[in-house]
């Protein structure tokens, strides 16, 4: 059995974070697996995310916008996100990008396999369709099938996009529309977002936080209203898709952590329960492993990035739009109509103050997140 220091399970946005870090000449005296079963050539998913600073990933930002447009019943409002930038990354150059450096790097190996199971132990052995294989740490990136989340918060954000192309000039380029409520809400929480990346091309895409999926029809069909009675695009062509489900959930994904296998990306929680972003989340998780690494300090502390005071604050949000205490168009038209995007994002980057935080909570309907938040105590 060939042995590793750490073999990465899973090559998507985590694994490929984590694996990116570990290129560094830092690692070089580490023997490193990573073990993927799809080839991770297509553009499943496009990763937006807002940011103050360049990443590691700035070269492959493919649009970045400064203003934002925000868009319901009740509220109408563009804004400028200085200092912050919405920036899109295409998940094919993402993929792209990160499996050349390790290519490059002669410590870190890949190979396209199915993982079968894998076993705690000194060392853990993860065993393939192919292969078996040793390591004295293991970084599992999806999550174990069947959880039960009966006993938790739960709701799914479900999605799907098109990247359409119109004949005439339709979008303006430099601003993207974030979120807007104005489709029908069917007693969920839906709404739809354009980010243009010239001005005849757009990612539309629908998301909406529910646990009852809908069909590839239905779908398709709110797209297409959207677009061409919203938008008053009559003439354009569909060139990409991308579709999803991601976990919006209070779950402990940390109670699964053993002393040699810790979970990152959605299977650790890093998808944010509140609004599903996971990105930003991820960058700062890895690069904590690898300073953790780099310290020779103990691995299982990826949890501690994810605060218990903004999980209260998550589960609130969660328990207040699960038991239709309010509905999301509502919360989100009252914070957008009450408080800049900035102190938004800087909440949902868990970086606000104590006193950020009451000027924002006097923002989203009182009395039903007074009650969800009793009722989460
Ligand atoms: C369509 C879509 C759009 C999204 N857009 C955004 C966005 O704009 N901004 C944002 O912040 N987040 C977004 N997300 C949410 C989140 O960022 C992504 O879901 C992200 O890919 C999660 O990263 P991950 O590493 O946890 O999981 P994944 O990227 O899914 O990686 C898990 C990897 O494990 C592999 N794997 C699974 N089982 C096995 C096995 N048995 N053996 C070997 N390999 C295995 C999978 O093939 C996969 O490559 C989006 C999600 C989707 C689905």
């Amino acid at each position: 059995m060939e042995k590793y220091d750490y073999i990465i399970c899973g090559a998507g946005l985590a694994g490929l974070s984590l694996a990116y870090r570990l290129c560094d000449s830092a690692f070089s005296d580490k023997r490193i697996l990573l073990i993927e079963k799809e080839e991770k050539t297509k553009n499943d998913r496009t990763f937006c995310h807002w940011s103050t600073t360049r990443g590691p990933y700035e070269d492959i930002v493919s649009k970045q916008w400064s203003q934002l447009q925000f868009k319901s019943l009740s509220v109408d409002k563009i804004f400028d996100i200085h200092p912050y930038q919405y920036k899109m990354i295409r998940g094919d150059d993402f993929y792209a990008f990160n499996l050349k450096k390790i290519k490059e790097s002669a410590h870190i190996s890949i190979v396209k396999e199915q993982i079968v199971d894998i076993q705690e132990g000194e060392p853990c052995v993860v065993r393939t369709d192919k292969n078996s294989y040793a390591g004295n740490h293991i970084f599992k990136t999806y999550p174990k099938s069947g959880i039960d989340f009966s006993k938790a918060q739960y709701v799914s954000q479900h999605f799907m996009g098109w990247v359409i192309r119109t004949q005439e000039d339709s979008f303006s380029e430099n601003q993207a529309t974030f979120m807007d409520f104005n489709i029908p809400q069917k007693g969920e929480t839906r709404f739809m977002y354009v980010l243009p990346t010239d001005k005849k091309t757009a990612l539309v895409e629908l998301a909406i936080f529910s646990n009852a999926i809908l069909s590839r029809r239905e779908y398709e069909t709110i797209l297409k209203n959207y677009v061409e009675e919203n938008l008053s695009i009559l003439n354009y062509s569909i060139e990409e898709k991308e579709q999803g489900i991601i976990p919006m959930t209070s779950y402990d994904f940390g109670k699964h952590d053993t002393k040699h296998i810790s979970h990152i990306g959605t299977a650790s929680g890093a998808v944010k329960p509140s609004s599903g972003y996971a990105f930003s989340r991820v960058q700062e998780q890895t690069d904590l492993i690898a300073d953790l690494i780099k310290q020779g300090r103990s691995l299982n502390k990826s949890q501690s990035l994810f605060k218990s005071k903004y999980k209260r604050y998550d589960r609130t949000f969660l328990n207040a739009i699960l038991t239709n205490k309010t509905n999301g168009e509502q919360v989100f038209s009252l914070m957008f109509s009450k408080l800049s995007p900035q102190l938004i994002f800087k909440f949902l980057d868990e970086k606000t103050s104590l006193t950020e935080e009451l000027k924002l909570f006097t923002a989203p309907p009182t009395l039903p997140f007074l009650r969800a938040f009793i009722a989460e105590i």
